[in-house]
């Protein structure tokens, strides 16, 4: 019988259907043909495009959340709104449930989230932690599932609209911080997966033993 090294085989997310991977070139992706999901990538420069993406990304993250988002005028006062600042005021309102979740998904999970992606090509860069990126990779497939950022893209833009012709709205900085930032976080989600990180694993540690 035909016997395949388990590293060699993989299964699709959509369907479950075993495929068996090939090398690929450059940046090109190999589907499903059942359904059609994307199983890999191969990326000959992951861990440079990684790091690279992954600074940038909080970088972005801190610019979002240090300055004001919008600024709005309501009597003739201007409020800078800061993303702090809505979490602050939802707790002072006493709304705990809504604060706490709203925190939890849009603040706490997308640091965390880049902060561990960030750590953990920090490693790979220095060929340290075999057994710390191991643990580090199942925790960042475990937070992916609560990394909610775009959401609250789509939440701003809602509540925008709404308040235009009540109040006097000026786009703020972190606005601009906060959409690169959303869009850098979901070309890494998306695009430079976690099984492709696990991929690039083996490689690192396996060339040093
Ligand atoms: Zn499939």
């Amino acid at each position: 019988m035909n016997k395949i090294p388990l590293d060699k085989l993989i299964i699709c997310p959509g369907c479950h259907t075993l495929h068996r991977k090939i090398r690929l070139k450059d940046a090109e992706t190999a589907y499903c043909d059942v359904c059609e999901k994307a199983l890999y990538t191969d990326h000959k420069n992951l861990l440079e495009k990684g790091l690279a993406i992954a600074l940038a990304t909080l970088i972005t993250f801190i610019m979002a959340s240090s300055f004001a988002i919008v600024r709005i005028e309501i009597n003739g006062i201007w409020h800078d709104l800061t993303l702090p600042f809505v979490f602050v005021t939802l707790f002072k309102e006493h709304f705990w449930v809504v604060g706490l979740i709203v925190s939890f998904l849009i603040f706490f999970v997308p640091l965390l989230y880049i902060v561990i992606y960030t750590f953990v090509m920090l490693l790979f860069r220095l060929r340290r932690g075999y057994e710390t990126t191991r643990k580090l990779l199942v925790l960042l497939s475990q937070l992916r599932a609560w990394n909610m950022v775009e959401i609250f893209l789509i939440s701003i833009l809602v509540a925008l609209v709404k308040l235009i012709g009540y109040a006097q709205i000026v786009i703020g900085v972190s606005f601009w911080a906060l959409a690169a930032f959303i869009l850098l976080d979901i070309y890494l989600t998306r695009q430079l997966r976690i099984a492709d990180l696990w991929d690039l694993r083996e490689e690192i540690y396996h060339a040093q033993r």
